[in-house]
Formats: C-alpha cells, sequence, structure tokens
C-alpha cells in the first residue's frame, strides 16, 4: 500500500497534474508548449497576487531560486539584512556572502521571530541594499510577519527578498500591495508540482536594480539577462531559446496554477489555516508541544512538534508504520528534539485525521500516556467547527 506523503516538501500532488508530467514531451517550441507556458507565466503573477512583477520558471529548484535573486540583485561589497528565523535564513546568508555581500542577522532564539521594531531599527540605520526574509522557515515551522516587514524595507528604500518556499500559495501573500521585491519558491511544495522548478516574481523596483547594475551578474545560468528574453517570448507566443526548459515540468505547473487560481487564493489560504488549527488542537490534546512559541507565529504550511518525554526519532519510523510518511527535525540545535508534519497543497480534512491518526498510534505504541482516538477527535471538532 502506499503511504501518505505529508512531509515538509515534496508533497501528494493532483492526478491531473502528474498526468501533465507524464505526457510525452512536446518540443520546446512546439505552438502548443509556448501557448501553455505563456499561461503558466501569466498565472505565476496571479497566484502571487503581483500584476506588475515579471515571472521567471526556470529548471532548478527552490536554492536556486535564492541564488538568482540573489546573483542579480547584489554587487560586491553591497550590504544585506537577513531576518534570520532558521536554517533556510542561514542559507540565504550564506548565499549573499558567496556574491560579495556584507552580512547583518537579526535574529531570534529557534521558534520565535525578531520583532518588526527590531527589523526597523536596523533599516533605519540605513545602508542596506536587500533584506532577505523566509516566509516560512521549515526548519522551525516558523511563520514571519512578513507584511510589515516588506513594508518597513520599502519605506527606508531597501529591497525586499522573501524566500517562500514553504509558503507560495498556502500562506496569505499579497505581493503588489504589500510592496515585496522579489517572491521566490520551488515547485514541490504548495504550488502543486513535482520538484526541479525555480521560481520568482520579480516586482519593478527589483528589475530596475538589477538594470543598474555596474558589475555583471557572476553566473550566466542566473542571469536574468538571459531570462527576461526567454521569459517575455513565451508570453508573447514566440519561440526563443536560451537553455532547454522542463517541458513536462512547465505543462504540470500550467496545470497546478489553474488548479491553484480555480480554489482561488483567498480560500487556498483559508483551507490551509483550517487544517493547520485543526493539527494544533491534535497536538494540544496529546500534550505536545510545538516549536513555533506562541500561535501567531506558527506557520500553516507544516507543523515542528517536539517529542515528548520518553519518544524520540524513532517516532519518524512508527508513524511510516502506520501508513504516514511524517519528517525528523532540521533545525541544527534542536534537530533530535521534534518531527515536522507538512499539511500543504492538496491536504484535507481526511489527510488531517489519517495523520493525526497515525502519529496517535505511534505516540501510543512508543509508551506516551494519552487517551485513544483524543487526538482524532480535538481534530474532527476542529474541523468541525471550521
Ligand atoms: N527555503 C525554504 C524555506 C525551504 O523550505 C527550502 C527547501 N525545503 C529551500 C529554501 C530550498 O529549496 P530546495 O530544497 O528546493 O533547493
Amino acid at each position: 500500500m502506499r503511504d501518505l506523503l505529508m512531509i515538509p516538501g515534496p508533497v501528494e500532488f493532483e492526478p491531473e497534474v502528474l498526468q501533465a508530467l507524464g505526457a510525452p514531451t512536446l518540443g520546446h517550441t512546439d505552438p502548443a508548449f509556448i501557448a501553455l507556458f505563456g499561461r503558466a507565466l501569466k498565472r505565476m503573477r496571479e497566484v502571487c497576487l503581483a500584476p506588475g512583477a515579471q515571472p521567471f520558471v526556470v529548471a532548478g529548484s527552490g536554492t536556486l531560486a535564492m541564488e538568482m535573486a540573489v546573483a542579480n540583485l547584489v554587487e560586491p561589497g553591497d550590504r544585506a539584512l537577513v531576518v534570520n528565523t532558521g536554517y533556510f535564513s542561514d542559507r540565504m546568508a550564506k548565499i549573499l556572502e558567496r556574491h560579495g555581500a556584507q552580512v547583518t542577522h537579526v535574529r531570534a532564539a529557534p521558534g520565535d521571530v525578531p520583532s518588526a521594531d527590531e527589523v526597523e531599527t536596523h533599516l533605519v540605520r540605513g545602508g542596506f541594499k536587500v533584506m532577505t526574509v523566509t516566509h516560512v522557515d521549515t526548519s522551525t515551522a516558523v511563520l514571519t510577519p512578513v507584511e510589515a516587514l516588506v513594508r518597513a524595507a520599502r519605506k527606508h528604500g531597501v529591497l525586499s527578498v522573501v524566500d517562500g518556499v514553504c509558503a507560495t500559495a498556502g500562506e496569505s501573500f499579497h505581493q503588489d500591495a504589500w510592496g515585496a521585491d522579489v517572491y521566490l519558491t520551488a515547485s514541490q511544495k504548495a504550488v502543486g508540482v513535482p520538484p526541479g522548478l525555480a521560481l520568482l516574481t520579480v516586482g519593478p523596483r527589483a528589475m530596475e536594480a538589477w538594470r543598474a547594475r555596474k558589475t555583471p551578474v557572476a553566473s550566466v545560468y542566473s542571469d536574468w539577462a538571459e531570462w527576461l528574453p526567454i521569459m517575455e517570448a513565451y508570453e508573447a507566443g514566440k519561440p526563443a531559446y536560451f537553455a532547454t526548459p522542463p517541458v513536462n515540468l512547465v505543462c504540470a505547473l500550467e496545470v497546478s496554477l489553474g488548479q491553484i487560481l480555480a480554489e482561488g487564493m483567498e480560500a487556498r489560504f483559508a483551507r490551509h489555516q483550517r487544517m493547520a488549527r485543526a493539527f494544533r488542537a491534535a497536538w494540544k490534546a496529546l500534550g505536545l508541544r510545538m516549536l513555533p512559541t506562541s500561535d501567531a507565529v506558527a506557520a500553516h504550511t507544516l507543523s515542528a512538534v517536539y517529542y515528548p518525554d520518553g519518544v524520540d526519532a524513532a517516532l519518524v519510523g512508527r508513524v511510516k508504520g502506520q501508513g504516514i510518511v511524517v519528517a525528523g527535525g532540521l533545525h541544527p540545535e534542536l534537530k533530535a528534539r521534534y518531527f515536522r508534519v507538512g499539511h500543504m497543497n492538496r491536504v484535507g480534512p481526511t489527510d488531517v485525521l489519517a495523520a493525526v491518526g497515525a502519529v496517535e498510534r505511534a505516540l501510543l505504541a512508543a509508551g506516551h500516556r494519552s487517551e485513544p482516538g483524543a487526538a482524532v477527535a480535538a481534530a474532527q471538532a476542529s474541523l468541525v467547527a471550521g
């Protein structure tokens, strides 16, 4: 029997998306492919609520999307402010430093976020070209108050780059309205497409900053100068070539983005919130503590939950034995002390109850004391309450 994949990416995908991925490959200059690539680009703007942005769809993973943003915006000696909420913020800092930026971190303890005031204090001091924010840090399940932060960056004339790899199309985000300059993501999480695509929507200020560079972008494959004419051509219905596009993944993306838009962005954000609330009710009923220090900073796309006393990382294997794949910890300081459950993309009430039931059975088998069925009942009550 097939296990249900509930890690924080890759996730379970819709059959129509997988069919598109498995269909005979079109030539990258086939008129049918040009038309659907053009639609996928337009849909990227709608999903990110960024009508004024330039989308980029490139073969690669989320890390490439991070590197593309940095490589195109940062020049050696530029100063960057990293709002650091964990493992993937550290990765962003590493990429920034590799591209010659001088990085300042504004950190919080694992499970928490730096306050908007603290971030603004740094922004006020001036001198930063970019500020990076991890929308949801997948290592801690912390949701950053991204709207306040990007608005502050804009106020102080600093470009904001938001890593939405574990958030895009799952967590509320209004790129244009909030004034975020770059939103970057990957295909394999709430965007609903198997791994392999680096995705960015780049706002006009960021495009302007890229155009005003004095030094060339230090990577040919990442350079927007190579990709911009390609994206523009596909949107205009014309063939173009720089590097062979991942044709089948782009076909799958076009399908998934269509499904996401058919659900509606606000409805989709609300569904992710409902599922997250049901999981939280279950963790509480089991007497488990979440890594995020409060509900206000807890992501809706995944849960990170401490093992109770007497239970260790072997729980992940026990949960798999119950038919659900969850993930272990990732934050270097706390890795062995918690597990993570992804709840993105097509996750609905049935998946929530199945996952909670599996975790509950595995915990009971590991010797944890709780009333059998209490966690499932709590999740169910939350789902019924809406
Ligand atoms: N940023 C965040 C927030 C992530 O969760 C991930 C992947 N888990 C990445 C960046 C890197 O993406 P990828 O693994 O696709 O390179």
